[in-house]
């Protein structure tokens, strides 16, 4: 087992496949997109799977692939299939902006995926538009339809709620949990990104979005299960979906993070705010044992933070973009 200094015991694991993407959204990437990686940077898929494997043999058992946009790098459904023939993982799901999903759900969920998240902030297809800088709301509704066909369950809606953005849609997005299965997630929007468009006025917190859906109806606690990850899950009256709020700054979850990051040039990351890094790639490539490759792992986990500063005045916003970590 991956136990931490603070008692933590790390089994997610979350891993960047590339940090390129086929949008550009306001609070991810600057609008000229960023500096991308050399081809020689990214980890090849045999890398990838060589540290999953390392991480699995330590305790991790669940893995989300992200990016970027995960279904934009070559190999993606080979590498799922891969993942989850590893000894010890039961569960590897995917994060994407939901624009090629269309095409690629069928073959994800026959490589035995079964859950998915699909990043969605409004429901408006011109401001879709606006947000992510020139994105087609459409793809991502057939997407979203496509996955449901093919049984991906639950879909999870990541929206990240801003204020002046997409606040005004909260209620809406609320109210379609009634009719559909789908769990709606709202995010409180992180600084993350020397370039991304955060400030204290677009920051708008979960107990403020939770009073705005608390108008459409009353929120019941679901009781957590272990998938639900860092959101605290509700339900309205009768609802068939579930609504929840993730709240890094708020309320943050340090105490219980049981997760790690790899980012698309091999850096293994154990806070997402701290830009303190340990460098798998390095070691990958010249030619360390499985056996040392694990001790390294071990070893990085022990300097995971106690949790992140960033009420702090000292707090500074993470270097990488969202996108090169993954979220
Ligand atoms: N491209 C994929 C997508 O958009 O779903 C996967 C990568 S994206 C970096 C992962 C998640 O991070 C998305 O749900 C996105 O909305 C979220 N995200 C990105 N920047 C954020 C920020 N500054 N604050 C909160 N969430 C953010
Ligand atoms: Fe791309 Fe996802 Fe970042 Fe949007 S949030 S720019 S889709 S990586």
């Amino acid at each position: 087992m991956l136990i931490d200094n603070y008692h933590r015991h790390i089994s997610y694991l979350r891993i960047s496949l590339t940090d390129r993407c086929n949008l550009r959204c306001i609070y991810c990437m600057p609008p000229e997109g960023i500096g991308l990686l050399d081809h020689a940077e990214v980890l090849r898929l045999e890398e990838i799977e060589r540290i999953a494997a390392a991480a699995a043999r330590l305790g991790i058992s669940r893995i989300r692939i992200t990016g970027g946009e995960p279904l934009v790098r070559r190999g993606v459904i080979d590498l799922v299939r891969d993942l989850m023939k590893l000894p010890g993982i039961e569960d590897v799901s995917l994060t994407t902006n939901g624009i090629l999903l269309a095409e690629h759900a069928a073959a994800l969920r026959s490589a035995g995926m079964r859950r998915i998240n699909i990043s969605l902030d409004t429901l408006d297809a011109e401001k879709y538009r606006r947000i992510t800088r020139g994105g087609d709301i459409q793809r991502v509704l057939e997407g979203i339809s496509e996955a449901r066909r093919q049984g991906f369950s639950p879909i999870k809606v990541n929206v990240v709620a801003m204020r002046g953005i997409n606040d005004d849609e909260i209620a809406e997005f609320a109210r379609l949990t009634i009719e559909r299965p789908v769990h709606i997630r709202f995010i409180e929007f992180m600084p993350v990104g020397i370039s991304t468009e955060w400030d204290q006025n677009s920051f708008i917190s979960s107990s403020e979005t939770r009073d705005i859906i608390s108008r459409v109806g009353t929120l019941y606690p679901v009781e957590r299960c272990g998938k639900s990850g860092p959101a605290a899950m509700y339900r309205l009256e009768g609802a068939a979906g579930q609504l929840g709020f993730i709240s890094p700054l708020s309320n943050h979850f340090c105490d219980t993070c049981n997760r790690m990051r790899l980012t698309a040039d091999g850096k293994l990351r154990t806070c997402l705010f701290s830009d303190q890094e340990i460098d798998l790639k390095k070691f990958l490539r010249s030619s360390v044992s499985d056996q040392a490759l694990e001790e390294i792992i071990s070893e990085a986990i022990k300097s995971k933070p106690k949790g992140h500063t960033i009420s702090e005045p000292s707090f500074k916003k993470c270097r990488r973009n969202m996108s090169a970590i993954g979220g």
